[in-house]
């Protein structure tokens, strides 16, 4: 998605460690009209698929999860949480995810309500790295025999292998930008 990576490329800021800063339109604050045009572009790539309920995790794939929701027919969003509060049931599939930005593994957890056998599942996140987090949404989904149609992520950085990683195992990954390399001074992209 061109307009991404102009995005990208006038606002986005490489950290020490690897970390692109979006914080002005995706992770901090958001731009609600740009995250509907992402939100489009991944129903344009995913029509024609069948989906039941857009799968995300905690905190920063919710906004972009839910604005896409509105181009997937308004389907249900459920978000993995990070933390087991007081309002979540006993009941719930778990699976590890390594924090890329925090450097810690925590469990995620979905209430075994609200993902159900026979679903058509699309997973979407802000970003794809090292592929931790959606190897352990695609892991709460094989538990709930859910079906995985494919994840559609905002930013993916190729260079860390995630991607291409799930890719080898079978599952679609559609990326809006993919970062081939980035330095203090310069940020490139795969077509
Ligand atoms: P992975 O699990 O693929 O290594 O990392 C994906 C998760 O880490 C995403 O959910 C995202 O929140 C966070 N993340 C990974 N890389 C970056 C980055 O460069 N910038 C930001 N803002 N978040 C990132």
């Amino acid at each position: 998605m061109n307009a991404l990576q102009e995005k990208i490329l006038k606002e986005g800021r490489v950290l020490p460690g690897g970390v692109l800063k979006v914080d002005g339109f995706l992770n901090h604050r958001i731009d609600v009209a740009f995250l509907d045009e992402m939100g489009r572009e991944l129903a344009r790539l995913y029509s024609g698929e069948k989906i039941d309920k857009i799968l995300t995790i905690e905190a920063s794939g919710i906004g972009i999860a839910c604005i896409a929701a509105r181009h997937f027919g308004n389907c249900p969003v459920v978000f993995a949480k990070k933390s087991k509060t007081s309002n979540i049931s006993d009941d719930f599939y778990c699976a590890q995810a390594h924090s890329f930005t925090h450097n810690k593994v925590s469990d995620i957890i979905v209430s075994r309500e609200y993902l159900s056998a026979g679903e058509r599942v699309l997973i979407i996140d802000d970003f794809l790295a090292n592929g931790s987090a959606l190897d352990a949404l695609i892991s709460l989904c094989r538990d709930a025999h859910a079906e995985v149609v494919g994840c559609g992520i905002a930013i993916e950085k190729v260079f860390q292998g995630g991607g291409d990683r799930i890719r080898e195992r079978g599952v679609r990954v559609e990326s809006l930008a993919m970062v081939s390399e980035m330095s203090d001074t310069s940020i490139s992209f795969k077509d």
